[in-house]
């Protein structure tokens, strides 16, 4: 075969350039490109042979990949297919997209390398973003084929001339750039490989070439070269994803989790094995992790897979943000990979594959809760946080959720919400039938309002998670229109939940309001506001609360609730004044000094009981109360 040169077509001179500076930053995927090639030419002589198109000996398919540092090549090296010069010349030299106008009109909005590489068909191009000369030497399959060599330089030039491979496959060398000798590492390259090749479906290798050295000839007298030291495997070729799951036991799915994440020492809780070939095709393994009470960065991310080909773990527009939880691999080629992130919102099979998830989650939890509903509630701790994020973020899983949701009171007791109303309907109820669900967010600093709230007989929730202020609120919402949520520090419990009976001020009208001036005075903060009330004469004489709703908008401007307004308002606590209680009556009848010392106290005492007094305050009152004692 005559050496040929010819002209790469496509209607620019300078699109190499443009690729390469263009995809910098993500350019370790040339190797994803070139392995992914080699795998599909690969799989390609399996199936030709198993259609009775091939009648050779398919042999044991193996890609490798090596690297010669002196040299400054990578090899990818696979025994498939192969091509003739004629199919190089119509698969490689012509690339796929209609035209260099279109490509650089539409490189300027994409956003990233994988984007580019995808839509205009470039897989094998993004070697130029590391080599500055590629060659390939590749032998087909097919009978009488005769190896042919191709080199490119990176312009759009070529050359092609015959091959020396002597076996059915593809070499393919690149010739690392200056920018790009990283790569000519073996911890660099092996970094990649473990990346995107860990669960391709047919054997990589990755080895070092020991030497370039010539070692004699072959007996065609062509010279050999010292030989190449192939020191490990890469890949699970079978992983556990594309088993069926009754092939699966649990330490098969236990054992492929830490394949995916061997830095990681947990264990999942439970998983669920996805698999659905219509109307998309998807297949994966998501597992549940203790997720605890904190709504952490994850680790170990979901990763997502194209036939085994790792894409990326950034799934954030496929699956619903509250499944980001969750670990492990989905694997789709009906995802459309290359696209802009606004393309794949609006994407059909996008949004099937996101519903189909959120179904087959809420399934399992649901399963899970009927089948054991006490070991569901010892994993409540991992979950519920999960739980609770989907139920805010998405109104179908929400409606699946409302059935297994759990709520815990003071008690340690826990209830669905359905079971939850039916606990308290009765009992925390106000004079206009309103179903108050009081709750604390801190049991420990609110168990003086808990106390109070118990000691009338009510039942008080737990809500102390990150997402539980945006779950009072869904539970508000959710609960009908009679169910009001307040936090038991938001008033004092006769006016949380306020009944019939009328108690009568025992203060006249200008004792009370005496009392009102001395307390101002003696608290002397903006943002108190003193209000003298007629309470049981039992109750505390001063209780310090921050109003429900202010305070709820507050904790979720803080948490993102969009109410960004409310974040920036100060906080307003309500003084409550009991009028009549002995203390407040003593008060008013003692000498101002007296007066104004005793109103601090009582005060100091409310602000106590919530963990309000510090610093100075804190100093002072400690002082003043070894004074009166
Ligand atoms: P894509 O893989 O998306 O088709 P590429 O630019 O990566 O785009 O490759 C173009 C074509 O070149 C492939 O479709 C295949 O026909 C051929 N090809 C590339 N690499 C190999 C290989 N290692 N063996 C056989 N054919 C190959």
């Amino acid at each position: 075969m005559s050496t040929e040169k010819g002209t790469i077509s496509i209607h620019t001179e300078n699109i190499f350039p443009v690729i390469k500076k263009f995809l910098y930053s993500d350019n370790e995927i040339f190797l994803r490109e070139l392995v992914s090639n080699a795998v599909d030419a690969s799989q390609k002589i399996k199936r030709l042979s198993s259609l009775g198109q091939f009648n050779g000996e398919v042999g044991e398919l193996v890609v490798d990949v090596k690297f010669d540092e002196e040299a400054k090549t990578i090899t990818i090296s696979d025994n498939g297919i192969g091509m003739t010069a004629e199919e190089i010349k119509k698969y490689i030299n012509q690339i796929a997209f209609s035209g260099a106008t279109e490509f650089m009109e539409k490189f300027k909005e994409a956003n990233d390398a994988n984007e580019i590489i995808g839509r205009f068909g470039l897989g094998f191009y993004s070697a130029f973003m590391v080599a500055d000369k590629v060659e390939i030497d590749s032998l087909s399959y097919q009978d009488g084929a005769e190896a042919a060599h191709w080199v490119c330089d990176g312009s759009t030039s070529y050359e092609i001339s015959a091959g020396t491979r002597t076996t059915r496959g593809t070499d393919v060398i690149l010739h690392i750039n200056e920018d790009s000798k990283e790569f000519l590492s073996k911890f660099r390259l092996q970094e990649i490989l473990d990346k995107y090749a860990k669960f391709l479906p047919v054997q990589v290798r990755f080895g070092t070439k020991t030497s370039s050295e010539p070692d004699g000839e072959d007996e065609n007298g062509k010279p050999k070269y010292k030989s190449v030291e192939v020191d490990n495997i890469i890949n699970n070729t079978n992983p556990a994803w594309t088993k069926a799951p009754s092939e699966l036991k649990d330490e098969d799915y236990l054992a492929f989790y830490r394949e995916l994440y061997p830095n990681t020492f947990d264990e999942p809780l439970f998983w669920i094995h996805l698999n659905v070939d219509y109307p998309f095709n998807l297949t994966g393994i998501l597992y549940f992790p203790k997720i605890k009470n904190e709504l952490e960065i994850q680790r170990n991310k979901i990763k997502l897979y194209s036939r085994q080909v790792f894409i990326t773990d950034e799934v954030k527009d496929i699956v619903p943000e509250y499944l980001m939880l969750l670990h492990g691999v989905i694997d789709s080629p009906d995802i459309p990979l290359n696209v802009s992130r606004s393309f794949l919102q609006a994407d059909g099979n996008v949004k099937k594959i996101s519903n189909y998830i959120t179904k087959k989650v809420a399934d399992k939890l649901q399963e899970i809760f009927k089948s054991d509903r006490k070991g569901f509630e010892e994993k409540w701790n991992d979950i519920g946080l999960f739980i609770k994020y989907g139920m805010l973020s998405e109104e179908k899983f929400a409606e699946k959720a409302n059935e297994f949701c759990l709520v815990k009171n003071t008690e340690g007791e826990n209830y669905t919400i359905k079971e939850y109303y039916e606990k308290v309907k009765d009992i925390n109820v106000d004079k206009d039938g309103n179903i108050v669900y009081l709750y604390t967010s801190d049991a420990a600093q609110q168990d003086g309002f808990i106390s109070n709230a118990k000691a009338k007989g009510y039942d008080v929730l737990v809500l102390d998670g990150p997402l539980d202020t945006h779950f009072a609120s869904y539970l508000e919402q959710k609960g009908g229109e009679k169910v009001q949520l307040k936090r038991v520090d938001s008033d004092v419990v006769d006016k949380l939940i306020q009944k019939d009976e009328k108690i009568e001020l025992t203060l006249t009208e200008e004792e009370s309001k005496k009392a009102s001036e001395l307390f101002t005075k003696a608290i002397s903060r903006n943002d108190m506001n003193v209000q003298v009330e007629a309470l049981a004469a039992d109750e505390l004489p001063v209780s310090v609360t921050l109003d429900e709703f202010m305070r709820r908008m507050k904790d979720m401007a803080k948490t993102g609730g969009g109410m960004g307004f409310y974040g920036t308002l100060p906080d307003n606590y309500k003084v409550t004044v009991n009028g009549n209680h002995p203390l407040v009556k003593r008060i008013v009848e003692s000498s101002d000094e007296e007066a104004e010392k005793l109103a601090k106290q009582a005060f100091d005492l409310a602000l106590l009981s919530r963990g309000l007094l510090t610093g100075a305050d804190l100093t002072s009152f400690v002082k003043r109360s070894v004074e009166m004692i």
